[in-house]
Parts: structure tokens; C-alpha cells; sequence
């Protein structure tokens, strides 16, 4: 960290933030400039909370040479992580993992009839939301617990891993029981008791970015898992708010690179919620891929215009069947393939 001081700070204040790096256990090495005077910390194993000093008289502003996450960062590790949703669904190497569903789980017909839909067209994971995060409490609210043992069913029926969104910890402990991968939605990003409690659940978690996070604070709250003991994090980036209302959400499909060259946990995108209308979902979604993203996160529901919740963004089956051949070939085109449901003869063998 370098503490840079102002072009008029005295000999005084510059002797102050020595004493207050002395005071704080680091080594501070003053290195007067032609204009000004940076003090260099030295000997911290990771970041300083530089409050103390950005408040003293005299310091202009506080440099962080070392990122404020550690577990997460490529510098620590610089091999990708693979997160095993189910033996053949790993997220994170070669195969690029689509997991689909609606938006939330409205009846045994409902999700019985996606997931067999999607997993004709290919998809890996069902998806769907038994406890949903919705702005208006008059909305639909989601199944909860049936919810939860509809999709268990859906997995009998079909062998498709699920994946589904815990908003508390009482939640997160029935998904860790039925489901395969717990989803931290956009508004529970920064929830960080529930990020301390979803980790210890023995299961992989998918954490989405909130809408109004940077790809920092994302970071941040996926090193919140790691540093309670679960690795097995895959990252969503799924549209941020901005001035714009021309789409649901901004979807930032800069954040695919940009999340890899910092960090090595997979990253998927939704393009669902990332644009908020079905004929924008299919072109970001190849587009998604095309970047690079390690799986897709897309609504499906067999009568969108009847659908709970986000029925707009959702795809017919059929339009998600013609997207999942756009989405083969262009992994093919990158080297990347498409994972396999578990029980499909490829899976199998593989
Ligand atoms: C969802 O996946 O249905 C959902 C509510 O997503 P987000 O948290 O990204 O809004
Ligand atoms: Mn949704």
C-alpha cells in the first residue's frame, strides 16, 4: 500500500503516518518526490484497512497495490476451479454447463413438463425457484418447501442435477437437503451471515451479481465463501441497473473476461434476467458464450404467458431446443463442448 501526501503536507504530518503505520505493526518507508512525499507499507500479507490513515492531515490518498480478496484471486491459484454440480456437470473446464427451467416451480405439471423439454434440447441442470426474491410482496412468492420437492420429483423423473435459489438460512438448509447447487440471488449478494451459512452446507453454490455490484464487490462476496471452507463457487453475472431503461438490466458481458483474468472460479451468465425480454435472451445468450462463460443460466417455461413470474424474458421449449444448436456450434468453434445430463449415454462413457 502507498500512502501518497499532499503537495504542501509538512515534515510533521509525514512523521505522523510513519507513527501511524509503526502503530498498526507494518513498516512505512517515506520516498520524497520532486512535488511530494509516498509512504510505502511494507510487510502486510494482504490488504491494510487504510481508513485510519486516508483520515490524517496531510495524506492526499491511499493506494491498494494488493486486491482485497485473496482465496479467489488467479494470483493465488492460477489453475481454473471446477465446480461438480453432478459427476458429469462440472463447471469450469472444457464443457460448458446450461442449466435451464422457469423462473419459479408452479405445479408438478409445470416443472415435470420443462424438465423434460429441457433436457431433450440438451441442458445439463433444471432450474427453478421455490423461494423467490420478488420487489412487490403481492407477488407470487414461490412454492417454498412443495417447491423444493417438486424439483426433487422432476430429478426422479428425469436425472437433471437442480439447481435452486435459499433466501434464508432455514431455506438454504431444505435446498443444501434437495437440491444439488444452492443459487444466491442478486438481491442476497451482499448477504453475508447468509454467504457464512450457505457455505458450510457441503453443496456448490451459485452466487449471482447484484445489480448494482461491481465485479469487485463480487469477488468479495464469493471470498466470503471460500473463506469459510467451500471452494465450490461458481459466479452469475446477470445485469446491472443503469440510467438506461431500454432493457431490464445492462447486461454486462465485459464481466466474463474481466471476472477470468482476476479470479479462478467459473463464471456463467444469465441472459435472462441480464435483458428482461425473450427475443434479447437468444443473441446474448450465444453471445455469452462466444466470451467465453462456462454455462448459461436461462428461463424456459412451457406457457411463458401464463408463467408466475417472469413469464416476458421466458423461452417457448422450443426456442430454447433451436438456441441449444446456436450454443453447440459456437462452443465448438472455441473448443469447448456441452455438458451432458447425468444418464445420457455420453455421460456415461465420459
Ligand atoms: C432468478 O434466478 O429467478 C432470480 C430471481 O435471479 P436474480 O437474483 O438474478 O434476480
Ligand atoms: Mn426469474
Amino acid at each position: 500500500m502507498l500512502v501518497v501526501m499532499r503537495q504542501d503536507a509538512t515534515q510533521q504530518q509525514i512523521n505522523d503516518v510513519v507513527d501511524a503505520i509503526d502503530a498498526l505493526g507494518f513498516e512505512a518507508r517515506p520516498l520524497p518526490g520532486s512535488q511530494r512525499t509516498v509512504v510505502g507499507v511494507i510487510g502486510n500479507d494482504g490488504r491494510v484497512d487504510s481508513t485510519r490513515l486516508e483520515a490524517l492531515s496531510g495524506v492526499f490518498r491511499v493506494i491498494h497495490v494488493t486486491a482485497a480478496y485473496t482465496l479467489v484471486s488467479r494470483e493465488h491459484q492460477s489453475e481454473t476451479t471446477i465446480v461438480t454440480i453432478a459427476p458429469s456437470v462440472q463447471v469450469g473446464g472444457t464443457n460448458v454447463v446450461v442449466m435451464a427451467g422457469p423462473c419459479s416451480v408452479e405445479s408438478e405439471e409445470q416443472i415435470v413438463a420443462t424438465a423434460r423439454a429441457v433436457r431433450a434440447a440438451g441442458a445439463a441442470c433444471l432450474r427453478g425457484g421455490a423461494f423467490k426474491p420478488r420487489s412487490s410482496p403481492y407477488s407470487f412468492q414461490g412454492l417454498g418447501k412443495r417447491g423444493l420437492e417438486l424439483l426433487a420429483l422432476a430429478r426422479r423423473e428425469t436425472g437433471l442435477p437442480i439447481v435452486t435459489e435459499a433466501m434464508d438460512e432455514a431455506g438454504a438448509e431444505m435446498v443444501a437437503e434437495l437440491g444439488d447447487c444452492i443459487q444466491i440471488g442478486a438481491r442476497n449478494m451482499q448477504n453475508f451471515s447468509l454467504l457464512k451459512a450457505v457455505a458450510k452446507l457441503g453443496k456448490p453454490v451459485l452466487l449471482k451479481r447484484g445489480m448494482a455490484a461491481t465485479i469487485n464487490d463480487l469477488l468479495l462476496s464469493a471470498e466470503y465463501i471460500l473463506a469459510a471452507g467451500n471452494n465450490q463457487v461458481i459466479l452469475c453475472e446477470r445485469g446491472v441497473r443503469t440510467f438506461d431503461p431500454a432493457s431490464r438490466t445492462m447486461f454486462d458481458l465485459t464481466a466474463i473476461p474481466a471476472v477470468q483474468a482476476l479470479s479462478h472460479l467459473p463464471i456463467i451468465a444469465d441472459p435472462s434476467h441480464g435483458t428482461g425480454q425473450r427475443d434479447r435472451v437468444i443473441p446474448m445468450s450465444r453471445a455469452a458464450i462466444a466470451a467465453g462463460a462456462d454455462g448459461l443460466l436461462v428461463e424456459v417455461h412451457p406457457n411463458p404467458e401464463r408463467a408466475r413470474s417472469d413469464g416476458p424474458q421466458a423461452l417457448h421449449p422450443e426456442q430454447f431446443a433451436s438456441l441449444m444448436d446456436d450454443v453447440r456450434a459456437i462452443a465448438g468453434v472455441i473448443g469447448r463442448t456441452l455438458a451432458r445430463a447425468p444418464g445420457t449415454a455420453e455421460a456415461r462413457v465420459g
